[in-house]
């Protein structure tokens, strides 16, 4: 196994290199030379294997040998450790929960594996990295919390002051170790351009050693297939399911048509968008038009130009009718975001947040489009993190979950910035 680039002028590298690199030098992506397929035994004995066994063998012909079996294995214990459940909410419709990880979010699961890895890989060595994570939210503190205490690792996320909720706030800036939150007086496009000016700083990078850990990472990326397995192992319908994917920078889902690849039974994807709709447009008319983003309830979605498009071409060479027969896609407005979790919450007493909210709008609208069909959606997170949103919409108050009350009794600990590379860098360079 080995890793290209999706624009074919870096050459190909190693499991590891791709993992410490993150992105190859030409701006593409990395992809794996082949995608593995997974023997009819393993599927017939999926419903009697653990989580941790599902991960490991749907994982390890990607990591090729370059972490020893018995290591990749504690790595896959540690990432899955939490549950998956798969709950319904009709007869025709279950929710995956991907929210029980230790941020509430389904980021944790490439996170956690992602940190592991590096973790690894750099055991040995006296090189000190230095992370760098603009956030609109979910994937800092994921991230954060994956590489807490990992040795010759630091982390510094970067987030808008006022634009994250309390909670992801809290679970941003109290974690301490070696993870530093700057709260940037600006907007998530500000951090990520900071971020994105550090990369190429020369002064940073000679005193510095910087990664970034976004989506396109691989060891992020490639993990996300593990609860598409869950899904199916908790499945007890005949017919293979439709699964509706809320997405943004699409990775989640593009991670779900790999396990189908590997010879996971789906019956179709439907990718789920806010108002951010150029890959709905693209379905409908063929052609690709990157937008600026606009804000929306399910700000985790808000992209203009999803990152792993490329991957997913490269999933159907680049073929937008064998995209069509396997994949539709759908836009839900804000207003329509809130009808459904007020409708959900009372029609079935089952609590959506928004980014669960517009892939079960999604959902709803294909399946009756084709009846006898049944589905799942991935409830990307847990509704008490977009709570002013959900209270909103079901006019009550909701609880915070035992797991997280105690983040309320710590103290923020992050330090204030301008939304202003200059600073930023004064910053990183009076750390090294
Ligand atoms: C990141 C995120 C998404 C979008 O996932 P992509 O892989 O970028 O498509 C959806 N929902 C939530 C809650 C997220 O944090």
């Amino acid at each position: 196994m080995h890793y290209y680039s999706t624009n074919h002028k870096s050459p190909p590298i190693s499991f590891r290199e791709a993992a410490v690199t993150g992105q190859p030098q030409d701006k593409g992506l990395y992809f794996p030379s082949e995608i593995p397929h997974l023997s009819g035994s393993f599927f017939q004995d999926l419903k009697s294997k653990s989580k941790a066994e599902i991960a490991f063998e749907v994982i390890r012909p990607y990591i090729d040998g370059e972490i020893p079996d018995k290591e990749l294995f504690g790595i896959c214990e540690d990432t899955v450790n939490f549950d998956f459940p798969l709950v319904k909410i009709s007869d025709t419709v279950s929710s995956l929960e991907l929210y029980h990880g230790p941020t509430m979010a389904f980021k944790d699961v490439g996170a956690r594996f992602m940190s592991r890895c590096l973790g690894y890989f750099s055991k040995d060595s006296d090189r000190h990295v230095t992370i760098l994570v603009a956030t609109s939210g979910d994937t800092g503190s994921a991230v954060a919390n994956g590489f807490l205490g990992v040795k010759n690792v630091d982390v510094v996320i970067l987030y808008p002051s006022g634009k994250v909720s309390n909670i992801q706030e809290l679970q941003l800036t109290t974690l301490g170790q070696n993870i530093t939150a700057l709260e940037v007086n600006g907007t998530f496009d500000d951090c990520q351009a900071m971020v994105k000016q550090a990369f190429t700083d020369t002064d940073l990078n000679k005193k510095l050693s910087l990664t970034s850990a976004n989506s396109i990472n691989i060891a992020r990326w490639l993990p996300q297939q593990f609860y598409y397995f869950f899904a199916l192992q908790q499945w007890d319908h005949k017919e293979p399911p439709v699964i509706s994917v809320p997405s943004g920078n699409f990775g989640n889902i593009c991670a779900g048509l790999v396990a189908y690849k590997s010879g996971l039974p789906v019956d179709h994807f439907i990718a789920a968008c806010n108002s951010n709709d150029i890959f709905p447009d693209y379905l409908l008319n063929g052609e690709y038009k990157p937008k600026p983003s606009v804000a929306t309830y399910s700000n985790a979605m808000d992209v203009g130009d999803p990152s792993n498009f490329v991957r997913l071409l490269g999933l159907f060479d680049n073929d937008i009718s064998k995209i069509r027969q396997m994949v539709s896609s759908c836009s839900v407005n804000d207003t329509t975001t809130l009808d459904t979790i007020s409708r959900v919450y009372h029609e079935s007493g089952y609590l959506l947040e928004p980014h669960g909210a517009v892939a079960f709008k999604a959902l709803d609208e294909y399946l009756a489009q084709h009846p006898g069909k049944k589905g799942i959606l991935l409830e990307t997170a847990h509704p008490i993190k977009f709570v002013d949103v959900v209270e909103k919409s079901i006019g009550e108050k909701i609880a915070v979950p035992d797991a997280s009350r105690y983040l309320l009794g710590l103290k923020k600990q992050s330090v204030l910035i301008a939304p202003e590379f200059a600073k930023f860098k004064e910053f990183l360079l009076a750390r090294s």
